[in-house]
């Protein structure tokens, strides 16, 4: 079991909150991105993934509260989103600078219980 900190985590959250908030066509949602489950125009949205992602995990969640392996689970889903956004040059990505790649080589790394 790698042995990763809630103190580590908790920061990688502010890149994938901005990257999908600017993914997502905010003036669209008649909402202003509050998820709602109950709401069928919140359930059949093309963004309800993104919104939800959001809405759990945004500077209002108390995320320090949550458990290591939610805070785990919640930063998979958005390696999934930043994963799916990188553009074709990114296939060889080993030595790639980008944010994207610099975010998602962190991650990684405290997954694995490397910390910094
Ligand atoms: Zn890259």
């Amino acid at each position: 079991m790698p042995n990763i900190k809630k103190a580590d985590l908790i920061p990688l959250f502010s890149f994938p909150r901005q990257r999908i908030l600017q993914s997502m066509e905010v003036t669209h949602c008649p909402h202003a991105v509050f998820y709602n489950a109950s709401d069928e125009q919140c359930t059949t949205c093309h963004q309800g993934e993104e919104c939800i992602w959001m809405n759990h995990n945004d500077e209002l969640v108390a995320i320090e509260k949550k458990s290591v392996d939610e805070l785990k689970q919640q930063l998979l889903i958005a390696v999934d989103f930043i994963d799916s956004n990188l553009s074709p040059h990114h296939l060889s990505r080993r030595n790639c600078q980008c944010d994207n790649c610099k975010w998602l080589k962190k991650v990684q790394q405290v997954l694995d219980g490397e910390g910094q």
